[in-house]
């Protein structure tokens, strides 16, 4: 839980006396905040700073930009990379064109549809240029307050964004657009990330959990979620008096779709399971036995898969019967089932 002490003050006359002039910053107009925070989502300010005045020189306003032909957009985006981003940012000011008449919507709600818009942008245009009492949480702010608070949840996890941007906005002053711009800014220049905050020039050292106890380096947590699955599998190189080989193509959408397998089900099966499994399928088994194990590890998921060679009397037609030759000439055999083949 982040409970957020008195910070609006301290922090407040700190922003005062430290606030950056930045192009963006020089009014409140949304088209500027805007196009600065989707440009700011992947490159550091120092560089966005010539691509900012290029951008908004060419197309000074939502109209400009929403009439822009692709490809001079797409120039005047080169060097930023990530070209969806300009892409989205020409959708929205289309949108915001014969949705709302060219004025940028004023409100969260309608801001944070816009393409390519997500819950920290929205809150930042709808709080910095309308006021509206809404959060702006991006990793910055993520850092001080799991620093402030001595949070251990990991800031990577969006439940955690979530938690905090509950409590944050229970504790948000009558002008939570500069609130939250000097949480930002103090993220940006003196909670650092990687252990080196700069604690002696913090407004907010008084009352940090973290500076007390020592645990600047330790927090915030990050873990990366390695959501790994094992799957199990019993993969079966069936062959026909022919000395054929039964392959099959996968069914798509998914992983490996529209390429050659053996055919296999999931789980480890017994002998006795596999010889009722092939009769099932319309063949008459002559022999199971138990040929290697084998494993491929993809991005997300690893497969663990028994191989067994049986020996059936009659093909059938549920498979495709291929000479090995032919497997290996013709059909596309994922890496995952190529032990098999040894
Ligand atoms: S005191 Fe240090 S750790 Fe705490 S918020 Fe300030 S800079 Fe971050």
């Amino acid at each position: 839980m982040y409970t957020i002490p008195p910070i609006a003050e301290p922090l407040s006359a700190w922003f005062a006396e430290n606030r950056r002039a930045l192009p963006w910053r020089e009014d409140r107009d949304p088209y500027h905040v805007w196009i600065s925070e989707i440009m700011l989502q992947q490159t550091r300010i120092e560089a966005v700073k010539k691509y900012y005045a290029r951008f908004t020189e060419a197309l000074p306003d939502i109209r400009a930009l929403s009439e822009c032909p692709e490809e001079k957009l797409l120039k005047l985006w080169e060097g930023l990379g990530y070209y969806s981003r300009a892409r989205n940012l020409q959708k929205a000011a289309r949108m915001i064109v014969t949705e709302f008449g060219g004025r940028f919507p004023e409100h969260y709600a309608d801001i944070v549809k816009l393409p390519g818009v997500g819950e920290y942008t929205a809150g930042a245009v709808a709080s910095l240029c309308f006021n509206e009492k809404v959060t702006a949480v991006d990793g910055n702010v993520l850092r001080v307050l799991s620093r402030l608070t001595g949070d251990r949840r990991n800031v990577l996890l969006p439940e955690t964004k979530k938690a905090a941007t509950k409590e944050l906005a229970a504790v948000l002053p009558e002008q939570p657009g500069a609130f939250n711009e000097a949480l930002m800014e103090l993220g940006e220049l003196v909670c650092l990330p990687n252990g080196v905050p700069l604690c002696g020039r913090c407004p907010l050292r008084e009352m940090c959990a973290a500076c007390r106890d020592g645990l600047t380096e330790e927090l915030p947590v990050r873990e990366k979620q390695t959501k790994r699955r094992k799957e199990e599998k019993t993969v079966l190189l069936i062959e026909d008096g022919e000395g054929r080989i039964a392959i099959e193509k996968r069914k798509g959408p998914g992983l490996l779709s529209g390429m050659y397998q053996f055919p296999n089900v999931n789980g480890f099966l017994t002998e006795t399971e596999i010889g009722s499994l092939v009769k099932e399928w319309g063949m008459e088994p002559l022999s199971a036995a138990f040929y290697r194990d084998a494993k491929h590890v993809f991005t997300h998921i690893d497969w663990l898969m028994k191989g067994w060679r049986v020996r059936v009397q009659n093909a059938g037609d549920r498979f495709l019967w291929v000479s090995p030759r032919e497997l290996a000439e013709t059909y596309p055999l994922p890496t995952a089932f190529k032990p098999f083949l040894q």
